[in-house]
Order: structure tokens, then sequence, then C-alpha cells
């Protein structure tokens, strides 16, 4: 018998119809034992999550609202989590959890803790309707006293725990600091609870659920009806959220990965669809395409150094990086020549300290020319399958100057899992296209 850990998230507990599909979904294979979920999200697009609702109840208490709209304001939240409680016909009552809350938040708890009661609210309707223990994520998911989690106490305590539950329900997003404050992860941080719980549990399989059926081969806002990702490995992964495809938390990747454990993303109203298999190696998973994905970001800019000799000119280099680390400054490419130097950073992050960042170059470096050119986005291909397919690079580069664009940047790391092409950001939709077309149509 193998063991899964199943993370829903808020679109799929958004309401009483989504609960009842959840719970279809976990009872129909005994292996799902440990369910994460989320806060109730939205249920239509204009709805609010009860996560962004405590938020605001918590701001409305800070900014001492009177307590009539405090208390209307409190009434629309309980209301979720009741209809949700009626409609499912369980035998459940939380108004004394909801006084607690309340005044918890009205004497002095945290913002974290208010944010956690989406969760926490939640787990407890879940685990009801399904017949699961309850786990209290404070009791089981620790930070430490900076701020940051700490994986090994949770991973020997969390394992511990789960020892005595063979079923049991654990509310996403948030833990406990050595003080006992209750703190979360940043936003969308219930991916990282799952991911954490199927390190902890051991599992054979960390399940997703969420709202789409997979991780999509480019973002459906730019290019029509995208495939979905079969397999992915994690690197992969990593390369393409961070150039701004979304599905998972980011950090999710880091508990399961160290573990080998494979995630798979799902659509609770889709079940019955694969979705998209994320796993640390990829044998046995042939790349269907010579690329597995393709995202981009607008936003950058290049700082060009002009210098006559500057290959010889040993800690140059440094020098320019130095200037920018000043400023708490990271960046993204080098694409460089022999008496040139550009430094792709994002334009938010340089913005305050332009005109500073060029005297500080120009202090160290004394260039012959140094500029900030704004407005370039970057489009990153990302595929293990471009290690063996001969003449990658070249379909890109044609694909984009048959769309009648022009690349300004390219960067291409020696592992040969990513080729990076900047272009001008009005260039974006019309270049990413373009390299979908050709790969994937
Ligand atoms: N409910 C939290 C949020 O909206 C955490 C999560 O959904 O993963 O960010």
């Amino acid at each position: 018998m193998s063991l899964k850990v199943v993370k829903f998230g808020g679109s799929s507990l958004a309401d009483a119809e989504h609960f009842k599909q959840v719970a279809q979904i976990v009872k129909s294979d005994k292996d799902r034992r440990y369910v994460i979920p989320s806060a109730p999200g939205k249920r239509f697009p204009n709805d609010e999550k009860v996560t962004d609702m405590l938020y605001s109840f918590y701001e409305l208490v800070r900014s001492r609202a009177s307590i009539e709209i405090i208390n209307e304001y409190y009434d629309k939240i309980k209301a979720r989590y009741n209809s949700i409680i009626t409609e499912l016909g369980i035998n459940l009552d939380l108004s004394g959890e909801f006084e607690y809350i309340k005044n918890a938040i009205l004497h002095s708890s945290g913002r974290d803790y208010a944010a956690s009661r989406g969760e926490y609210l939640n787990g407890i309707i879940l685990a009801k309707y399904l017949g699961f223990d309850f786990i209290d994520a404070e009791n089981v998911i620790y930070f430490k006293e900076n701020g940051t989690f700490d994986e090994e106490k949770t991973n020997d305590m969390l394992s511990l725990e789960l020892k005595d539950h063979r079923y049991a329900v654990i509310p996403g997003f948030y833990g406990i600091s050595p003080n006992g404050t209750v703190v979360t992860f940043s936003r969308g941080g219930s991916d990282i609870t799952g991911s954490i719980v199927a390190r902890a549990a051991e599992a054979d399989l960390y399940e997703n659920w969420t709202d789409v059926s997979g991780f999509m081969m480019a973002d459906p806002r730019i290019v029509k009806n995208p495939n979905i990702i079969d397999t992915i490995t994690y690197r992969e992964l990593r390369e393409l959220s961070y150039m701004g495809a979304t599905v998972l938390h980011e950090d999710a990747i880091f508990p399961v990965r160290t573990a080998g454990i494979p995630i798979n993303i799902k659509n609770t109203n889709r079940p019955e669809d694969k979705g998209t298999m994320i796993v640390s190696q990829a044998s046995g998973y042939d790349a269907e395409h010579v690329i597995t994905g393709i995202a981009g970001k607008k936003g950058f800019s290049v700082i060009t150094i002009e210098k006559d000799m500057m290959n010889s000119e040993i800690g140059f280099g440094r020098k320019v990086l130095e200037s920018l680390e000043d400023f708490g400054i990271a960046f993204e490419h080098l694409p460089s020549g022999i008496d040139t130097m550009s430094v792709v950073v994002s334009t938010a992050l340089i913005n305050e300290h332009r005109e500073k960042i060029l005297q500080a170059i120009t202090r160290r470096t004394k260039p012959d020319s140094v500029t900030i050119e704004d407005g370039l986005a970057l489009i990153a291909i990302v595929g293990r399958g471009m290690v063996k397919a001969r003449g990658t690079a070249a379909r890109v580069f044609d694909s984009i100057s048959n769309a009648g664009v022009n690349i300004k940047m390219i960067d291409q790391g020696s592992c040969e899992l990513n080729i990076i092409v900047g272009v001008e950001e009005h260039d974006f939709t019309a270049a990413l296209t373009a390299i979908y077309d050709e790969f994937v149509k």
C-alpha cells in the first residue's frame, strides 16, 4: 500500500459543493491519508478569498473601526463557514471558535494569526466531514526565532505525530514560533505545508489539487489553449516558476525534492485528467517535445558598460557587480562582449537608485560609457529535451525573427536546460507565441 498526501487549494474548498467533490476524491483512494486544506477561496470571479477577508478584518480592528463595523464584517466571515457547514449537513457548531478568534484579534493577536484562522477553521470542517483526525498545524509546524521555517524540528515532531494518526487533516499555511505566536508562510503557503507533510510522512506521492489540469506549457493569457505539461523535472519547474509561471508556491518544491517524492498537480473539477507530474529525475519519462515550457516576464533593464581593453582588466566584472551589491540588487544575466559588459536587472529594483548606481560604476571602473536602457522582456525556453536536440537554438531564433522581432539578448546556460532571450517589451507576446507555435503546434 502506498501513501499519498493531498493538498486542496482555496478554489477547491470555496463552498459546500466543492467540499463534496473533495470528499469524493479523498474517499475514492484509501492511500489518500493526509489532507492539507487552504482557506475557502473565490466562488465566483469578484468574490473575496477568506484569507483576504481576514487580513481586512485585522486592518479594521487595528484602525479602530467602530464595533458595529467590526461585527458586521466578522459576520460575513462567519457566514462563509456556516453556509458550508449547513449545506454539508454536518453536526458542527463553530460559534465558540468564532468568539475566541474574534477576541484574540481584538486583543492584539497578530496579523499572521488572523490570516491563519482561514485554514484552521476550514481544517476543522473538513476533518469532521471526512471523519478524519484534526492535527492543528501549530502543534507540528515550527518556525525559528528569526521567522524562517524550522525544517528539522518540524520533520522530527511531525513524523512522530503522524504515526498516531492513520487519517488526518492538517491545515495549511501556518505554524508556530518559539515564543508561541502563530506565523504564516507567504501567500499561497499551504502548498509548502503539503510538501512538508509529504516529506514527514515519507509519502509516495504529493497530490496538489487545484482548478487547472496541470502546469501549462505557456501562459494561457498569451498563448490560446496551451498544452498541459505531462511531466516536468524540479529543475525545469524552478526555471519556469522563476520566470513567472505559477501553479505551485516556489518553496513547496524543496521538502519533497530532498526526499525524492513526486508531485502531481491535479484538477478538483476534472479528477479524471492526468495532470502534471513533477519529478526529480526524468528518466523513464521521455520528453514529449524538445521544450517543456516557455515563460517570460517584462520589466527588465540593461546596464551597459563600455571600456576599451576591458577584457584585459582583471576584476572589472567584480567592480560592476559590487556597485549593484551596494544597493542590495541581484542581477539576472551578464551577456558580455570583449569591451562591453551588460547586466540585466529588474527595473523595479534599480528604479530608486539609478543615478547612484551609475555613479558607483563610474567611480569603480572608469568606463568610456555607462547607460541604462529600460523596456526589456525576458523569455525562458526550458526543456530537458534540448540537451540532445541539435538545432534548438536555431529554431528559437528563426521563429522569433520570422515573427519580425529583433532579439536584444541571448543567454544559454551550459547545462542546456534553457535558452533565455531578451526582446523589447512590445514584442513580448509575438515572440513568445512564435516560439510556442514552432515547437508545439
Ligand atoms: N490561504 C492562503 C492564501 O490565500 C494560503 C494558501 O491558500 O495557500 O494565500
